[in-house]
């Protein structure tokens, strides 16, 4: 008797944790399938998409951006897909152009099925051998473009899941005005770091578009990262232009291989002061796990370091 009730309270469980997960699925499957690029792109869309939304990010947290190879899980979600975003201006499609094989291969239109974030920004080119007039991606780093990136997610999100407008319209003004305020903390708070000391070294030359926006110029070993990095050639000249310098201390990027920069530093004397994010969020639940994070951290690193 008692062996019987312990099965039928045995099976009514079973019968409520599958009801659950179906539920679950059922309810994931009703929402728009939104799938992005990156970490920082997944952030954003997340930050405006909220509980309306089923995310997928394919390059993983802390990897390179520039080159990826697909996943058979990333083929699948994109095929699913009701909207896409990428960041564009040479970040996906630089290199082995992967996004772009990707959507080629899932039959996807520009500008119907998926969406530059980038759209719309002032765009920084690159200057140098091999890479000369090609688009410099990591625009974000200016919170007033990462602005501009949150504001195209949104509207294709309306566009895709009209029902919800009003939804992601408040969520997208909360985002902005706060990205705003971190933005404007951003302007003032190198002024009174010398000029002299002004300079942000890392390894690759991700900061043009914040240098611009924030009057901190930068350098660094390699300009992308989908071209040749860390060569004796530019090794040298970044530490020789270092030794004629005052600038106090070096960067390195957490999705970025660090070791060229480390060879700067022994030659120079000088300290890896952080890790920034440049490329990517950092893993959840540690400091910079989100774009406005990110852009925080990296602030006040930057301002540290200088100031030392
Ligand atoms: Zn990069």
């Amino acid at each position: 008797m008692r062996k019987n009730w312990l099965r039928i309270i045995g099976v009514f469980f079973l019968l409520v944790i599958s009801g659950c997960t179906q539920k679950q699925s059922e309810e994931s499957a009703d929402k728009l399938q939104v799938v992005v690029t990156n970490s920082i792109l997944a952030d954003i869309t997340a930050t405006i998409g909220g509980d309306k939304i089923a995310l997928h990010s394919m390059v993983p947290i802390g990897k390179d951006p520039h080159e990826y190879e697909p996943l058979a899980d990333d083929v699948k979600k994109v095929a699913k897909a009701d909207v896409i975003f990428y960041n564009g201006i040479n970040l996906e499609t630089g290199g082995n152009g992967w996004f772009t094989k990707l959507m080629t291969n899932a039959n996807k239109v520009k500008d119907q099925d998926y969406f530059a974030a980038s759209d719309g920004i002032d765009v920084i080119y690159l200057s140098g051998e091999k890479i000369e007039g090609k688009e410099d991606p990591h625009a974000w780093l200016n919170l007033e473009n990462g602005i501009n990136y949150a504001q195209v997610i949104a509207r294709q999100l309306q566009n895709k899941d009209a029902v919800n407008e009003d939804y992601y319209q408040q969520r997208l003004d909360t985002y902005v005005a706060k990205l705003q305020e971190l933005d404007e903390q951003a302007k003032s708070m190198f002024a009174s770091i010398p000029e002299s000391k002004k300079l942000i070294v890392t390894s690759e030359g991700s900061f043009n578009y914040f240098s611009k926006a924030y009057g901190v110029p930068s350098a660094s070993i390699w300009e992308i990262n989908t071209e040749e990095e860390g060569t004796p050639g530019q090794l040298i000249a970044l530490i020789r232009m270092l030794r004629q310098s005052e600038v106090p201390v070096l960067f390195v990027e957490s999705s970025v291989n660090a070791r060229p920069m480390h060879t700067v530093a022994r030659d120079t004397d000088l300290p890896i002061y952080a890790e920034l994010f440049t490329d990517s969020i950092a893993k959840k639940g540690e400091e910079g796990d989100s774009y406005y994070a990110m852009m925080e951290w990296n602030l006040k690193k930057i301002a540290e370091g200088l100031m030392r």
